[in-house]
C-alpha cells in the first residue's frame, strides 16, 4: 500500500490543458499524516476532529485539545490544514456522552447543532484551535450548516474567542479562513448570502448525498439504488461550483466521491478544481488529472446535465476511455 501512496508523489497535479487541481487528504488521526507527504497531496483538505475524541476515555480539555492540533500543524510542515469542528452525534458516538435515542439520528441533534446548543463545548474547541495556531494559518469548518443565520451564529462564537484571546494577551493565529460545509441542500438555496460571509465552502458529499436522494448512507439495501453520476446530482453540484466561483469563493469536495478517479473527472467537469480524499487515492485521482483535457471534459459533461438517464456512468466511462483519461 506504500507503493500505491507514493507512485505519484512528485507528479503535479495538473491537467493537460494546464488546469491546476488541488488535491488534499482526509485525515482523523495523527499516524494519517505522514501519508500526506507521502502521497505528494497539497494539504489536509478535512481533519475529522471527533475521531481523536472518540478513542478517548473522557472529553478532552482545552490545553489536550490545543496540543493535539498544534502536532498536527507541526506534522504538516507548512501545507495548509482544514481543521472541522466536532461532528458528533448520528452514526458517530463519543463513548462517555449519554445520548437520547433519536428515530434518525443522522437528520438529528448532531454536529453544529450541538456546537450552538452547548456553546461551551464548541467554545473549548475552538479557543484551543486559536491556541495551535498563534503565529500561523488557521483554517475552520463548522458541519452540517443549513443556513446562512448558523453559520453566522456558530462564527460569531469564534470572533468572542479572537476576542478573549486577545485580552488576556494571547497571540492570534497570522491569517484566519472560516468556511461552511455543504451537506444540506437547504444551503444550496442561501448560497448568495452565505458566499459573502465565508471564506470558503467545502461540499461533504457523503451527507449532501444521503439527504438529496432520501437514502440513508448506511444501509446496505439502498447503497446501490442511487449513482453520484446522476445527471441531477452533477447538475446541483455544477451550480454550486458555478455560485462559488462567480462570488470568489474557494470551493472543495471532501466526501468519498472525490476518491475515485471516474468521479473526480466528473466533478473537475462541474467546475471543481479542489478535492480532498483519503491519502491512499490521491495517486490515482492525480494521473486522471494529468491525462484531462478540462476545457474538453466540462463542454462533455454540460451538454448531459438534462439527460434523464439514471446514471451518467457509462457516458462518462467512455468519455474517458475514448480520449485517453
Ligand atoms: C461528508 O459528509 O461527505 C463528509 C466529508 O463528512 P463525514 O463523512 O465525516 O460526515
Ligand atoms: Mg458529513
Amino acid at each position: 500500500r506504500w507503493e500505491e501512496i507514493t507512485a505519484a508523489r512528485d507528479v503535479a497535479s495538473v491537467s493537460l490543458d494546464g488546469h491546476r487541481i488541488s488535491l488534499n487528504v482526509n485525515v482523523g488521526l495523527l499516524i494519517d499524516l505522514p501519508h500526506m507527504h507521502a502521497a505528494g497531496a497539497d494539504g489536509v483538505g478535512l481533519y475529522r476532529t471527533e475521531v481523536p475524541f472518540m478513542v478517548r476515555q473522557s472529553f478532552p480539555g482545552v490545553a489536550d485539545q490545543a496540543d493535539l492540533y498544534r502536532k498536527v500543524i507541526d506534522r504538516s510542515e507548512g501545507k495548509p490544514v482544514v481543521f472541522r469542528t466536532l461532528d458528533v452525534g448520528g452514526d458517530k458516538v463519543l463513548p462517555y456522552w449519554s445520548t437520547v435515542a433519536e428515530e434518525n439520528p443522522a437528520m438529528g441533534w448532531r454536529a453544529i447543532r450541538i456546537g450552538l446548543d452547548r456553546p461551551a463545548l464548541l467554545r473549548q474547541q475552538l479557543r484551543a484551535l486559536i491556541r495551535a495556531c498563534e503565529g500561523r494559518d488557521l483554517n475552520v469548518m463548522f458541519p452540517m450548516i443549513a443556513e446562512t443565520a448558523e453559520f453566522l451564529a456558530a462564527k460569531a462564537l469564534l470572533d468572542r474567542e479572537l476576542e478573549r484571546e486577545t485580552s488576556i494577551g494571547g497571540i492570534l493565529p497570522k491569517k484566519i479562513r472560516v468556511g461552511a460545509m455543504l451537506e444540506v441542500p437547504a444551503l444550496v438555496w442561501q448560497l448568495p448570502s452565505l458566499c459573502r460571509e465565508v471564506d470558503f465552502l467545502s461540499v461533504g458529499s457523503n451527507d449532501l448525498l444521503q439527504f438529496v436522494f432520501a437514502t440513508d448512507r448506511g444501509n446496505t439495501r439502498l447503497a446501490r439504488r442511487y449513482d453520484a453520476l446522476n445527471p441531477g446530482v452533477l447538475k446541483l453540484l455544477r451550480t454550486i461550483a458555478d455560485s462559488t466561483a462567480a462570488a470568489g469563493v474557494d470551493l472543495s469536495l471532501c466526501g468519498d466521491m472525490a476518491a475515485q478517479p471516474l468521479e473526480a473527472m466528473a466533478l473537475i467537469g462541474c467546475g471543481f478544481r479542489s478535492l480532498s480524499m483519503p491519502a491512499l487515492q490521491v495517486s490515482a485521482v492525480k494521473k486522471m488529472v494529468c491525462s484531462l483535457d478540462v476545457a474538453q471534459v466540462t463542454d462533455f459533461m454540460s451538454g448531459l446535465l438534462d439527460e434523464a438517464d439514471h446514471s451518467l456512468r457509462e457516458k462518462l466511462e467512455e468519455y474517458a476511455k475514448k480520449s485517453g483519461v
